[in-house]
């Protein structure tokens, strides 16, 4: 049988996404509740764990901005990646 040279879904995690950004979140923990909305939000899945502070991993994170949008704090402000 012959293999199939599809790629699978959910390949993101393979290639650093982080290369797209152009902007990039900050948590700020004095204002942010662990309520884990962004974390449920963020599309890559790279917030770290619900119930505790987010912790973005940036080779992954291609700073869509969405975990911004929607935490109810405002404890995510998004700032220019250099
Ligand atoms: S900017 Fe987008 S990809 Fe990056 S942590 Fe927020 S929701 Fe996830
Ligand atoms: S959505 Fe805002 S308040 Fe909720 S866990 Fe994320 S940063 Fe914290």
């Amino acid at each position: 049988m012959m293999k199939a040279a599809i790629s699978k879904p959910g390949t993101a995690k393979n290639n650093k996404t982080g290369d797209w950004r152009t902007f990039r979140p900050n948590v700020d923990n004095q204002k942010c509740i662990k309520c884990g909305t962004c974390q449920r939000f963020c599309p890559e899945g790279v917030m770290g764990k619900i119930g505790e502070y987010p912790e973005v991993d940036f080779d992954y994170c291609k700073g869509c901005g969405i975990c911004a949008n929607e935490c109810p704090k405002k404890a995510i402000t998004m700032s220019e990646d250099k």
